[in-house]
């Protein structure tokens, strides 16, 4: 017994005296290690130009934020600067200034991109496509990110989503719309496949900078306009000079886009590469749930304050010739983009299994629950 309580006493001492040499070595090596560090510290100071204008409401907040995310994780490290469209000037030039060098990132609409490359359009929303929930889960499990890299290789960037808009209303008209031929020679903002659908129908399609709708709308340079939703709509005013708002159809679940150019990123340390896409994922999730929230408060406004607006949803003729529309221009694309026919395909073998289960979900809980 005693031999053996002897033993143990050696064996404590040696794990004492071991420690506290691993101790003393840690402290030894961690001091010239962090000097060294700092001395080599690089910092790396970024510019983003965003399509919004400066304090745009939660577009230009969530860019912030993340520029005031990746500042405090990286301890300084990567610093972002915002320049909004009052300062370059070129809302809808992000994707080639990110591309060039200029910036080093956007926050933007991939769907602004439709003129260079359509399989861009699938990455904000597609008429009468994807949910949100659907659309992130294919995104993020789906293969969707891998394929928004796809194509936005060819473009010297990579893209990440930038935040969700949820389904937007189908627009603001100062008359309106009962019949197809009511959409006939109708001057109309709006961007993305949609665009293309309601040029087959007569509708005389624009893309406008946020910054000027209100004055185009007011002026008479455009008739209707599509904008995002009760959350922003409200703001720009719309209401006062266009009273009819129609539902939505067009844009399902509008994805923004944070654009990073390739070479930028590539160069930056891992851990400030993670420290920026995990910023970007969080506010991207973040802006959505504001979106629901300010949409949901204004919608409730419009009822009180506005009383002269008319909420109403095209006719089930209006809506058919939409589809169908929809349906030729999208094999039409396919058939001569077999890039564009790969994305159509993802999403639409995804939709054959996440569509019935949205279905006997959110829609039949929502259905016996009104
Ligand atoms: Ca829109």
């Amino acid at each position: 017994m005693n031999c053996l309580k002897r033993e143990c006493h050696t064996l404590l001492l040696l794990f004492a005296l071991v420690a506290l040499l691993l101790t003393g070595c840690s402290e030894q090596n961690l001091a010239p290690a962090t000097s060294a560090e700092t001395a080599v510290k690089k910092i790396y100071n970024w510019k983003l130009a965003m399509t919004w204008p400066t304090n745009f409401p939660i577009f230009s907040s969530a860019v912030n934020s993340v520029a005031e995310k990746v500042k405090t994780m990286s301890n300084g490290e990567l610093v972002i600067t915002i320049d909004s469209a009052n300062k370059h000037k070129a809302p809808l030039g992000i994707l080639d200034m990110v591309n060039a060098g200029q910036y080093q990132m956007g926050h933007s609409a991939s769907y602004y991109w439709k003129g260079k490359d359509a399989s861009t359009m699938f990455f904000t929303t597609m008429p009468f496509g994807m949910t949100a929930t659907e659309q992130y889960a294919w995104f993020y499990y789906g293969g969707g990110m891998e394929l928004m890299q796809q194509v936005y290789a060819r473009h010297g960037v990579y893209s990440f989503p930038g935040g969700n808009t949820g389904v937007q209303m189908g627009g603001w008209f100062r008359e309106e719309i009962k019949t197809l031929d009511d959409l006939k020679g109708l001057k109309m903002r709006i961007p993305g496949f949609a665009g293309e659908i309601l040029s087959q129908l007569g509708v005389v399609v624009t893309n406008i900078p946020p910054g000027e709708l209100y004055t185009a709308l007011d002026r008479g340079t455009i008739d209707a306009l599509e904008w995002v939703g009760p959350a922003l709509d409200l703001n720009m005013g719309f209401q006062k000079i266009a009273p009819y708002y129609y539902t939505g159809w067009h844009e399902p679940a509008s994805e923004l886009q944070f654009l990073v150019n390739r070479k930028a990123f590539d160069e930056l340390p891992q851990h400030l590469q993670e420290i920026l896409v995990t910023a970007m994922k969080a506010e991207t999730l973040d802006a959505y749930a504001r979106m629901f929230y300010d949409n949901a408060i204004n919608f409730a406004s419009i009822q009180s304050d506005y009383p002269e607006v008319k909420v109403k949803t095209f006719s089930g003729e209006i809506l058919a010739a939409m589809k169908a529309a929809n349906q030729r221009l999208l094999e039409a694309t396919a058939a001569n983009d077999p890039q564009f026919k790969a994305i159509l395909d993802s999403q639409r073998a995804y939709l054959t299994k996440a569509r019935p289960w949205s279905i006997a979900s959110d829609f039949a809980y929502l259905k016996d629950n009104q």
